[in-house]
């Protein structure tokens, strides 16, 4: 079990109030907090080692590279990848499945090829596969999923096809909290010669993950989400379809060997990482995965579990409020949306802030999906290690308080327009 109260201590912003109330911080899957380790990780770059890696040949430049190539290859073994090389720093979850539809699509989708994908997908495993599709003439589909938020696979083995090029899938949705079976969706995909990539961004940070086991080509995700700084994020790519992707951002560190006509191109994972990358966030983020292996992934999906079931079960004594996604915790993670039938998001997510809890009120950068639900957007609370039962109730009094204010000034216009 996690010792939640000792983990708290390392975060300083844990430590403050906001409106003379503790913060109950619960936008962990909008970007979580940081703990002293990582900041303390990056103040010591800049006061003791900085320097432009794989450069230089000085005392600062080949220590800065070392953490750095340190940091990679911490990020290697925390998701279990068969080499260092196989990971590509990006700026994050975004940036690297970019980075997939340059690299490889625009190379491999042509007229009529199909690109298989799901409707609870972040836009950012959304937009840059309707422009890919748009430009190559392939067509997008989608994988549906019943009224719990789980996926309907019943249908897969027609969905995949000869003409589908690849298989996209988020491992966990940022809305409804589903996990999904990404590694038997890989499995089918690859049986029909498709390429699969897996948005890690909400799954990396909370579970277990392991690449080999997933069977996945590409995992995308972001350090800012899994206590490391913003600014860095990751795209494994697996050894074998290297030779498949063409660069996509071209400069300096990307080439082997540069002429006036042509050039040729760096080894892996330098070829994916042109001009000076971000030093700093990517060694603190060394320590993030440091501080989450030492607790152990298994021990924050645990606790995270033991959170979400008692979450869930606290919000069921909401009778009017609505909560999305599934009930099964097994097969959900620590992201609970609700949608209250009398108050607007937008105006509970203010109340709650007042509160001194911090949710985040919107469509999540999930618009189809929140559109599909039948709500304009949903409220969503979101839990992280650092998460407490206690968090879970100060949350539902003040939502209780909401329901109680905003039923009271209904209740006055009502009066009002009466009078
Ligand atoms: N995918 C999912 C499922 C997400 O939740 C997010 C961010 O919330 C992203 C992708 C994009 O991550 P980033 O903004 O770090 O690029």
């Amino acid at each position: 079990m996690l010792n939640v109260k000792r983990i708290r201590e390392d975060f300083p912003v844990l430590q403050r109030k906001v409106y003379g109330k503790p913060l109950v911080y619960l936008d962990n899957a909008a970007t979580s907090q940081k703990p002293r380790q990582v900041i303390e990780a990056l103040r010591e770059y800049y006061e003791s080692y900085n320097a432009n890696v794989h450069r230089a040949v000085h005392a600062l430049g080949m220590e800065a590279t070392d953490r750095y190539e340190a940091a990679r290859r911490k990020v290697s073994q925390f998701i279990g990848a068969p080499n260092p090389e196989c990971i590509v720093f990006t700026r994050n979850t975004t940036e690297a499945l970019n980075l997939v539809s340059y690299a490889w699509a625009q190379h491999h989708l042509g007229p009529g090829d199909e690109v298989l994908t799901t409707r609870m997908e972040h836009h950012s495993n959304l937009v840059p596969w309707q422009r890919a599709c748009q430009e190559r003439g392939a067509t997008l589909k989608f994988i549906p999923h019943a009224e719990d938020g789980c996926l309907d696979l019943s249908g897969l083995d027609s969905l995949i096809t000869e003409r589908t090029k690849l298989v996209t899938v988020t491992h966990m949705s940022n809305v409804l909290g589903t996990i999904n079976p990404v590694g038997l969706i890989a499995r089918q995909a690859h049986a029909r010669g498709a390429v699969v990539v897996v948005d890690g961004a909400q799954s990396v940070p909370h579970l277990p993950v392991n690449v080999q086991e997933l069977d996945c080509d590409f995992l995308a995700f972001s350090a800012h989400k899994m206590l490391g700084p913003t600014g860095i994020g990751v795209l494994y790519i697996r050894p074998e379809i290297t030779d498949q992707l063409e660069p996509f951002l071209r400069g300096g560190e990307m080439v082997r060997e540069v002429w006036y006509d042509h050039a040729t191109w760096n080894d892996m994972p330098y070829r994916f990482e042109a001009g000076t990358p971000n030093i700093a966030d990517a060694i603190a983020f060394g320590a993030a995965i440091d501080y989450l292996s030492a607790l152990g992934m298994e021990q924050v999906r645990q606790h995270e579990m033991a959170l979400t079931s008692y979450a869930l079960k606290r919000f069921r004594e909401l009778e009017e409020v609505q909560v999305f996604g599934p009930g099964d915790v097994t097969v959900r993670g620590g992201v609970v949306s609700f949608h209250h039938p009398q108050v607007h998001p937008h105006d509970l997510g203010t109340f709650l802030d007042r509160e001194g809890v911090a949710i985040r009120a919107g469509h999540h950068c999930a618009m189809p999906l929140v559109r599909s639900l039948g709500v304009v957007a949903t409220a969503r609370a979101s839990f992280y290690l650092y998460n407490t039962e206690e968090e879970v109730d100060v949350l539902i009094a003040a939502l209780q308080k909401a329901t109680r204010y905003f039923a009271r000034a209904t209740e006055r216009v009502t009066q009002a327009k009466r009078a």
